[in-house]
C-alpha cells in the first residue's frame, strides 16, 4: 500500500495557524492512518513587512522570526513526539520559508544551525504585498498588469530556485488562487514559457515540487499545481514530489492527500519523504 504522507503542516508556531500543538497533530495523524508527517512552520523574513508577519508564536508568545529561541523549543517538541509516536508514525522537522529577495543569508544561517529534515520554499508576497491573502492580494492585483505579475512572480521563483537553499517548492501556481477572479482565465496560461526553464533548473539541482491540496478549502477544484503543470515538471525531469495539505487546523490534516497521491500515480510520478534534507521515494 502507498505510504500516506502529509508534508505541509502548520502547528501553533505559525502566526496564522490554529493553536493546535505538535502532539495533537501527531495523534490525529495516527488516527487518520498517515504514515509520516512533516511540520513546516511558516516564516516570513521580508523586513518591509516586519510589523505584519515577521513573527512566530512560541508558548503563547509572539516572537520575532529573527529570535531563534523558538527553534530550540520546536525541535525539542518534535523530538518528544518522535519518541512518543515512534511505533506508529514518522515525524519530520521542516520549515516553510516565504521567499523574498534578501532573505538568503538568514535562511542559510537558520538551516545550517538546525537539523531540518525538509526546507520548503514558497512565494507568498510580491512587491511586499501578500498575494496569498484574500484580503491583501487585491491591492497587488489592482496596481499590476498580468504581464507585471508574470514577470515578477517567475523572476522571483527563478531566484529562489537558484539560491540553492530549498529542497522543494510549495504551491508553485499560488498566484492564480486569488488572481483568477481579478485577471480572468488568462492567468491560467502565464506560466507557459516561463516555468519550463525554472523546472529544468530544479531538475538539474534535484529539487522537489509539492502537490498542495489546500485549494479545495477555497472551493477550487485543481490542486496547486494543476495537472498540466505537473506534466511540465515531469517533462523537465523533476523526479521528486511531495504531497501536503497545508493544514492550519486539525480538521485539515491529511485532507485530499489520497487524491493527490492518486494524481501522482496516474502521471507515473512518485511522492517522496525527506530525512535531513535527503529525499527518498516512498
Ligand atoms: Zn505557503
Ligand atoms: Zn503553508
Amino acid at each position: 500500500m502507498t505510504p500516506r504522507t502529509d508534508y505541509h503542516v502548520h502547528p501553533d508556531y505559525s502566526i496564522d495557524a490554529a493553536p493546535v500543538q505538535i502532539r495533537d497533530y501527531c495523534q490525529t495523524a495516527v488516527e487518520l492512518g498517515l504514515t509520516e508527517i512533516c511540520f513546516t512552520t511558516h516564516i516570513e523574513l521580508d523586513p518591509v513587512r516586519g510589523a505584519l508577519d515577521n513573527f512566530v508564536m512560541c508558548n503563547g508568545e509572539r516572537l520575532s522570526v529573527f529570535n531563534h529561541a523558538w527553534l530550540d523549543r520546536y525541535f525539542q517538541e518534535i523530538a518528544q513526539a518522535q519518541q512518543e509516536f515512534q511505533a506508529h508514525l514518522k515525524i519530520k522537522a521542516g520549515i516553510e520559508v516565504g521567499y523574498n529577495r534578501g532573505c538568503e543569508q538568514h535562511v542559510a544561517e537558520l538551516t545550517s544551525a538546525y537539523p531540518f529534515d525538509f526546507v520548503l520554499g514558497a512565494i507568498h508576497s510580491l512587491d511586499h504585498i501578500a498575494i496569498s491573502s484574500r484580503r491583501e492580494s487585491p491591492r497587488y492585483f489592482r496596481n499590476h498588469t498580468l504581464a507585471e505579475l508574470q514577470q515578477e512572480y517567475f523572476t522571483t521563483l527563478a531566484e529562489m530556485v537558484a539560491s540553492g537553499l530549498f529542497d522543494c517548492i510549495a504551491h508553485v501556481d499560488l498566484y492564480r488562487r486569488y488572481g483568477l477572479k481579478h485577471y480572468g482565465p488568462e492567468i491560467l496560461t502565464i506560466h507557459h514559457g516561463a516555468l519550463e526553464p525554472i523546472f529544468a533548473d530544479m531538475a538539474r539541482r534535484g529539487m522537489g515540487l509539492e502537490v498542495n491540496t489546500s485549494n479545495r478549502r477555497v472551493g477550487l477544484k485543481d490542486f496547486h499545481p494543476t495537472r498540466e503543470i505537473l506534466t511540465l515538471a515531469a517533462r523537465a525531469g523533476i523526479k521528486i514530489f511531495t504531497v501536503g495539505s497545508d493544514a492550519h487546523s486539525l480538521n485539515q490534516l491529511g485532507a485530499h492527500i489520497d487524491e493527490a497521491l492518486a494524481l501522482l500515480k496516474d502521471l507515473n510520478l512518485r511522492h517522496h519523504v525527506f530525512t535531513l534534507r535527503q529525499a527518498a521515494p516512498c
